[in-house]
């Protein structure tokens, strides 16, 4: 045996009904059930419909606005990165440049300064050191005018006599190399060094006179050019000189000296041409037993202010004091560079045999250059920039990435960051803004998709109220002519008509009731085919003002009969129009009908045609209550039905102008409506003219 179990209640709803018989009462629960249900249905589509793709759509736009900000970040960090490598590859091979020629240049003999290269505008000074850390020299390069010649070439004879001089040898074998090297020497630096050996070898074999002319000839010619190791040789001729006076006649030696020194110190030094203070030094020393005391201690003390203003400050002498520590303290090792950072110098330093080379760049100047490095690699390089940071400088607070300028320059970093903060900060707040935006979006397409759905819901309940007044009115409506007809016949049937005039009006009321009743059949059942969307018409060519003037004929009767007066005016020979006579006499009588209820006190109703440029024109007017403006886009609506007293006093479905309009439609016309209130009202159909060609006519 079948069976269909009772209809369960929801779990929200069954809820909602006990909270409610609790707050509102029962009855008023039970009342309003169709509505709570309709409440819950339109909350579960809301959220489905609305609320969750409106959700969706904020979570969905916002992670997409996130991640278009991390890409772009991102692209900003990676170009970063790729400046900071490319500007330390840089950096670092403009130091290797640096170590190779200064070593090359080493291995050669020839003067390291030369090679600083690039680097060479930072140079401060360069000191050369020997195993306990003492200074041998401070060394820069020779001025402009003689480096071609810095490179002479020594001949073979030139070494030799050095090399028997220092062996101690036969000095007048020497004398005779010497002055066979001068001849072969080439260059004015280089003979002017060999020229002053020969000045030193003649002393040593004691040819006094001969010895004097060539180092007096030496302190002339040569006076203003340097060795290697930064000594002047006119000075280091007069030393020379002076020394051997000394022995010879004390007080020309004294004097020569004594000139020697106030010529020193009252000559204008340059840092790293050294050899000057120590060639001062070394006078005073051998003035110290002959020369006055305060005169001694005075140029000591002259000297001393000068080599320091040579050093040019203190913390040159300071790193300087560090770096012979470290001469005196770390044995010799490989061929490798080491750095240090000073306070206002970067100390650059190499061991080359049992010698110290050290070189003090000047920061800033190094700073300037590699930061022009930087900039170079940064141009045109994107969102990112790079900076050279010192270990006192603090990074700028949107920097992202750090690389250490280690080994060359400890403590010191290159520094990416996003080239204009502006830029960047202009791309969070417009992110902020879309966000913002997506936000409100969101919340307007929640807030319409609301408004949207509780006008529909609103609407809905509105159909549900319409459609269940319908049913009532419909069988009011069947009821009241049936009632009529049944009487009528009865009477009829009981021969209650008393003569022909009491005859007649059972007959007219039976006949007019009928009429009424078809109509309301005729309404209610095309309602429902149109509904499904089962109705046909059947359209063919044919005369329309016939089908009216049928259609009012029929009425016109009744009408007469309430006391309505029938004003028809419609022409021989209207265009034809495709239409279904029994469907358009439909809308006439559902119009003639409306005319003669709403329009009773006006007593009039007028039916006309007339041909428009494009259409055939009906027009059905009255002069009764008239529709108020607000109410007009609505009377087609199905069940709608005027809340106006007048209106509601007339019987009614709601659902004549609806069938009306639907015909129109389907007939490819229209219906129109003008009114006033309480003056009257024109419905006006509009039936297009085929052009003849495609009516097929
Ligand atoms: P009803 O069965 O109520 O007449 P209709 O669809 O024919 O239904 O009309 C809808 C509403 O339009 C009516 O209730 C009435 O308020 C208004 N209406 C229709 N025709 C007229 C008219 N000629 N004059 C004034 N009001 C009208």
């Amino acid at each position: 045996m079948a069976e269909l179990p009772p209809k369960r209640q929801g779990g929200l709803l069954r809820l909602l009904t006990i909270v409610l018989s609790r707050t509102r009462g029962r009855a008023w629960t039970a009342a309003h059930l169709v509505e709570i249900r309709q409440l819950i249905r339109f909350s579960s589509l809301f959220l489905l419909t609305v609320v969750l793709p409106g959700l969706a759509l904020a979570y969905f736009g916002l992670a997409s606005v996130r991640a278009e900000a991390l890409r772009v970040e991102e692209e900003v960090r990676d170009s970063g990165r790729r400046m900071a490598d490319a500007a330390w590859t840089q950096v670092d091979s403009l130091f290797q440049g640096f170590e190779e020629s200064t070593r090359g240049r080493l291995a050669s003999g020839q003067s390291p300064l030369e090679s600083l290269s690039d680097l060479s505008d930072s140079l401060l000074v360069g000191f050369r050191l020997d195993r306990e850390g003492g200074l041998t020299a401070p060394f820069k390069p020779p001025e402009a005018d003689l480096r071609d010649e810095h490179s002479p070439i020594f001949s073979a004879a030139w070494r030799a006599a050095i090399a028997q001089e220092q062996a101690g040898g036969d000095p007048d074998q020497a004398v005779r190399l010497l002055r066979q090297a001068e001849q072969e020497t080439r260059g004015v630096f280089a003979r002017g060094e060999a020229r002053y050996a020969l000045g030193r070898a003649l002393l040593g074999a004691n040819r006094l006179p001969e010895a004097d002319q060539v180092l007096a000839e030496v302190a002339v010619d040569f006076a203003h050019i340097r060795n290697v190791h930064g000594f002047k040789l006119g000075h280091l001729a007069r030393l020379k000189l002076g020394e051997s006076w000394l022995n010879r006649a004390p007080e020309r030696g004294q004097q020569e000296l004594q000139n020697l020194v106030q010529d020193l110190i009252e000559d204008r030094w340059v840092i790293g041409q050294g050899g000057d203070p120590a060639v001062a030094a070394r006078a005073l020393d051998l003035l110290e037993d002959v020369a006055p005391r305060d005169w001694i201690s005075s140029h000591r003390g002259r000297l001393e202010e000068k080599t320091q203003q040579l050093f040019w400050s203190e913390h040159l002498l300071g790193g300087l004091a560090e770096i012979q520590a470290v001469a005196r303290g770390v044995p010799a090792e490989g061929s490798g560079f080491f750095y240090r950072v000073g306070e206002k110098a970067l100390w650059a330093t190499t061991w080359w045999g049992e010698e110290m080379f050290a070189f003090a760049l000047d920061l800033t100047g190094l700073r300037a250059q590699l930061q022009e490095i930087v900039n170079g690699v940064s141009k045109g390089g994107g969102e990112a920039s790079v900076m050279v940071l010192t270990p006192l400088e603090e990074p700028p607070s949107d920097a992202f990435g750090r690389r250490t300028l280690a080994p060359f320059l400890p403590g010191w970093s290159l520094v990416s960051h996003p080239v204009d903060a502006d830029h960047i900060r202009s791309l969070k707040t417009a992110r902020s803004r879309q966000q913002v935006t997506i936000i409100l979006l969101s919340l307007l397409v929640i807030g319409v998709g609301g408004f949207l759905s509780i006008r529909m819901v609103r609407r809905e309940l509105d159909v549900a109220r319409m459609k269940a007044d319908f049913a009532a009115t419909v069988s009011h409506e069947l009821r009241s002519p049936i009632t009529q007809i049944r009487l009528k016949g009865e009477s009829l049937q009981l021969g209650l008509a008393e003569d022909k005039a009491d005859l007649e009006e059972h007959y007219d009321v039976i006949v007019q009731e009928a009429e009424r009743l078809s109509r309301l059949v005729d309404n209610v059942l095309d309602f429902s085919s149109i509904e499904r969307g089962a109705k046909r018409y059947d359209r063919r060519p044919g005369n329309v003002g016939e089908t009216v003037r049928n259609a009012v004929e029929s009425a016109r009767f009744t009408m007469e009969t309430r006391g309505l007066a029938m004003d028809v005016d419609i022409p021989e020979g209207l265009p034809v129009v495709f239409h279904d006579p029994e469907a358009i006499g439909q809308v006439v009588q559902n119009l003639v009908s409306n005319a003669a209820k709403y329009g009773m006190k006006g007593g009039w109703i007028g039916v006309k045609a007339r041909i428009a440029p494009k259409s055939v024109d009906i027009a059905v007017s009255d002069r009764g209550i008239g529709i108020d403006a607000e109410e007009l886009p609505l009377i087609f609506e199905k069940f709608y039905r005027s809340d106006d007293p007048d209106a509601r006093r007339e019987k009614g479905t709601g659902i004549g102008l609806t069938i009306c309009q639907y015909i129109m439609t389907a007939h490819q016309g229209a219906i129109s409506v003008r009114s006033a209130k309480g003056k009257g009202t024109t419905f006006t159909l509009h039936f297009p003219i085929r052009p003849p060609e495609s009516s097929g006519l």
